[in-house]
């Protein structure tokens, strides 16, 4: 099957960082025989912006929308362009128009990458976060009275909704069902926010009953950080709302080590849209246009890609060959944050031919 893929490269060391995820692409199409077409944009980005005074085209969502995925590198440049404009302008655009209700992050501790977590190895940490992406904490319902005045009162109502919750669960909960260990955490804090999250138990208990074999737990926030940090081999799929799962996928990542080798994924499951793919890290201005950027964040993120396109022994190949590549330690090879001296380019290199030799 043939897949037309949308390749954003963004900014800073986005551009950078996507030579290497393309360059593993073609060596994976090579090997694997896929048929993929890739079509270049150059919008989304902060040069696009300062040219054109927006960060896309009026027609972005007519041009992009049959594509299978999106492959994005990074975004921003705060110098130039404020944060808040660069990010709503794209990739929340197409976070919301492509309706890509799941945050998905794999946090897993790769060869080679010295955890902040003392005494951890590979195998130790190797579990998903799966973050609902549309609605919940994140509402604009809400809003301010008697501002400026003592009386000062503000409110922000979460919403959730059960096709909204229910969506994500199953999601999460087929997931769960396709790892060895099938178990499925919940993120909940039904003990202090007392009327939405007692109804996400809830939820999370009827979805459970479609799903027999897999094994399921609830911690309240507060203590599942807490555990992501003293347990964190206790992890399998970690599910929760929009704003925990915010906070939860960017500390599991954090625990795996440098920023540089997580990747993410948006995803509109059911294909309607096409789903999206980056690193977790963002453009870096303070290491632009070095050439030192490690591109296993935007290698694994093309691997998920491939998984999500259905081709699940490409993308398991991938990631087999960058954790060869980290095993082996070559410090000429590996990034300066990798612990080693080399260039985005070498370590993309060497992930590119570990791959085609199979
Ligand atoms: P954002 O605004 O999205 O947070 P950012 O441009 O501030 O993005 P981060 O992704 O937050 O950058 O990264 C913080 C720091 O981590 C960077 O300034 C850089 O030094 C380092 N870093 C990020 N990505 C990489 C990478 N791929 N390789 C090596 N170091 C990285
Ligand atoms: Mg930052």
């Amino acid at each position: 099957m043939s897949h037309r893929i949308a390749v954003i490269p963004g900014d800073g060391i986005g551009t950078e960082v996507m030579l290497e995820g393309l360059r593993v692409l073609e060596a994976a199409a090579r090997r694997f025989d896929l048929d993929l077409t890739l079509e270049h944009f150059d919008f989304a980005c902060c040069d696009y912006y300062l040219e054109h005074g927006r960060m896309l085209p009026d027609d972005w969502f007519d041009r992009l929308k049959d594509f299978d995925a999106i492959l994005y590198g990074a975004v921003g440049w705060p110098e130039k362009v404020p944060d808040h404009i660069s990010l709503w302008g794209s990739l929340l655009q197409f976070r919301r128009q492509f309706d890509q209700y799941i945050n998905l992050r794999p946090c897993k501790l790769l060869p080679g990458i010295k955890s902040p977590l003392a005494d951890r190895r590979p195998g130790d940490i190797d579990f998903y976060v799966v973050r609902e992406n549309t609605e919940g904490e994140y509402s604009s319902v809400g809003g301010r009275m008697f501002e400026g005045t003592e009386r000062e009162v503000v409110i922000q109502e979460t919403v959730m909704t059960r096709v909204g919750v229910d969506r994500v669960l199953k999601y999460a909960f087929d997931l769960a069902a396709t790892r060895p260990r099938k178990k499925l955490t919940s993120a909940t804090k039904s003990n202090g926010i007392a009327i939405t999250m007692p109804w996400w138990d809830e939820r999370v208990k009827a979805m459970s009953t479609n799903y027999p074999d897999v094994s399921v737990d609830a911690f309240h926030i507060d203590i599942l950080t807490a555990n992501f940090v003293m347990h964190p081999d206790w992890f399998d799929v970690v599910v929760a709302s929009n704003l925990f799962g915010d906070i939860l996928s960017d500390l599991g990542p954090a625990c795996t080590g440098t920023i540089g080798v997580a990747p993410s994924a948006n995803i509109n499951p059911e294909g309607k849209f096409p789903s999206l793919f980056e690193p977790v890290h963002g453009s870096a201005p303070d290491i632009a246009g070095k050439g030192i950027a490690n591109p296993i964040g935007q290698i694994w993120s093309a691997a998920m890609m491939l998984e999500h396109l259905g081709h699940k022994e490409a993308g398991k190949a991938i990631v087999d060959a960058f954790e060869a590549v980290l095993a082996e330690a070559d410090p000429a090879v590996l990034t300066a944050d990798a612990g080693g001296h080399g260039t985005t380019e070498t370590l993309g290199r060497a992930i590119a031919e570990r791959l085609a030799a199979g």
